[in-house]
């Protein structure tokens, strides 16, 4: 579309719905940059899950990008044969790993989804409680405590056993009652319960931030408390910004822009105030959305560039760790670990063999490869949720996957550790499901245990050896 005709749009953009132009009429309309470099070369297709399981152009990226080509060109309209595509890409980009001409696809199925999101808002049940969750919920940290205290209510007061016991979870969808037995304990999360500055131990190597998130420090709080003692292990000074506010990933996936703009600009001053060198993430998507605020808020000139300096400054806990120079630990964890490569770390952060490193230099653990390490499982932020059947096909592949002599899974997303503890439940499977810094956690931990024993020990030999010299 040339770009007279996009601002012409722009301008009409409240009389003319997107329907009836079939062209793309709000901000963030995919760009041309974007989608006219694919060649239709077809080397998308092998690597997009949704492709191998449906064999359908349109359900590939090849297909996909084709649609946002011809909805901005006028010559399709924001129909259903155009939303059930985009909607059902997972926004994986292995598609993105694959594509010889780097186009981006997971930016144009995202900025479709915008434009999706403008032109027919979500409504009915459905639309409403996730509009619900994404506006009024996970944006706000105070109630979003307050939904984990009543969770952790539920789960502690009994309340959990009973609704299992009478089967009055049978009202819910087969997937959400599966969810609702595999969700994990709710701890405390480290936002409300540590000090806003956690001092390093021993010399001083870097100052960092830690992104705790939203639903991470609900349902994992412990990965974030086992994030901030391995950092502060490896002598970094550790600042947990109290207003930080959700990183907006899953209101980006979901179309609502403005939502994860308002985020994003909250997270960018909040963050740049720390004054930090690095601010950490132990959550793949989050850490994705975060390294691009940048392209998030390109139209905005009071932010695009301060979003580029806080982007630059994002990055994994694994590879940050890694970078730095590892501690290794003195403590073993003797177990057999299959690593599960997180799409948002691997295809959109690049990140592969840090976390595989972090593992290998623990005593103990054995690291067998997992066998298409690197394909979705279904989670995809809130995919599991809206396209169950296609989660379900991509999670019950994930699963057979798994190496039969494992004992832990390795992974560094809570989206995934979600998903992977379901089809581990579903196969009745024994598995246990860990982030990857709690086992490098845990091998800080029994050097802890190992020091105290020894200590104990030598305490109680220089006491037998004064007790024979008093005799
Ligand atoms: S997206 Fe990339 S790999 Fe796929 S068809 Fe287009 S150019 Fe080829
Ligand atoms: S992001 Fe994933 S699901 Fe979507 S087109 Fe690319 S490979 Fe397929």
């Amino acid at each position: 579309m040339d770009q007279t005709t996009k601002k012409d749009n722009l301008n009409q953009k409240e009389s003319l719905p997107c329907e009836q132009t079939g062209n793309f009429l709000w901000e963030d309309a995919p760009d041309e940059d974007k989608f006219s470099v694919c060649v239709h070369c077809g080397m998308c297709l092998d690597a997009c899950p949704t492709y191998q399981e449906t064999g359908l152009e349109h359900q590939s990226p090849r297909g996909r990008v084709y649609l946002i080509k011809s909805v901005a060109e006028g010559r399709m309209n924001l129909n259903e044969s155009f939303k059930d595509p985009i909607f059902q890409c997972l926004d994986c980009r292995a598609c993105e790993t694959a594509c010889p001409s780097g186009v981006q696809v997971g930016s144009l199925i995202e900025e479709a989804r915008g434009q999706i999101h403008h032109a027919d808002p979500p409504r009915g049940v459905k639309g409403t409680i996730s509009k619900f969750f994404l506006r009024e919920v996970f944006p706000h940290t105070s109630r979003l405590h307050k939904l984990g205290k009543l969770t952790r209510f539920y789960q502690k007061s009994g309340a959990q056993r009973v609704l299992r016991k009478t089967g009055l979870l049978n009202i819910l969808p087969p997937h959400l009652k599966e969810m609702e037995q595999v969700l994990p304990e709710v701890g405390t999360p480290v936002k409300a319960s540590m000090p806003e500055v956690v001092e390093p131990e021993g010399e001083k190597r870097a100052r960092v931030a830690i992104l705790t998130g939203c639903v991470m420090d609900i349902m994992f709080s412990e990965v974030n408390a086992a994030t901030v003692r391995s950092l502060v292990t490896n002598g970094c000074e550790v600042v947990i910004p109290k207003q930080q506010e959700c990183c907006g990933a899953l209101q980006v996936h979901a179309g609502d822009r403005e939502t994860a703009k308002e985020l994003a600009r909250r997270n960018i001053d909040v963050f740049l105030d720390a004054n930090v060198d690095k601010v950490i993430v132990n959550a793949a998507g989050c850490g994705a959305a975060l390294k691009e605020y940048g392209e998030l808020l390109q139209n905005d000139p009071a932010y695009r560039e301060k979003a580029e300096i806080f982007s630059e400054k994002v990055e994994d806990v694994s590879k940050f760790l890694v970078d730095l120079g590892i501690r290794k630990p003195e403590g073993k964890v003797e177990t057999r670990v299959t690593y599960h490569d997180a799409c948002h770390l691997a295809h959109a952060q690049g990140v592969r063999q840090e976390p595989r490193k972090l593992l290998e230099n623990i005593d103990g653990v054995e690291l067998v490869e997992l066998p298409d390490a690197d394909r979705c499982c279904g989670s995809a932020g809130i995919y599991n949720i809206t396209h169950p059947d296609m989660a379900g096909r991509l999670l019950d592949r994930k699963i057979e996957d798994i190496p039969d002599e494992v004992e832990v899974v390795a992974m560094g997303n809570p989206g995934c550790m979600m998903q992977i503890a379901l089809g581990i439940h579903r196969h009745q499977r024994k598995e246990q499901v860990l982030h990857t810094i709690q086992i490098l956690d845990m091998a800080y931990q029994n050097e802890q245990k190992q020091k105290q024993t020894r200590f104990i020990e030598a305490a109680a030999t220089q006491e037998g050896s004064g007790s024979d010299e008093n005799r």
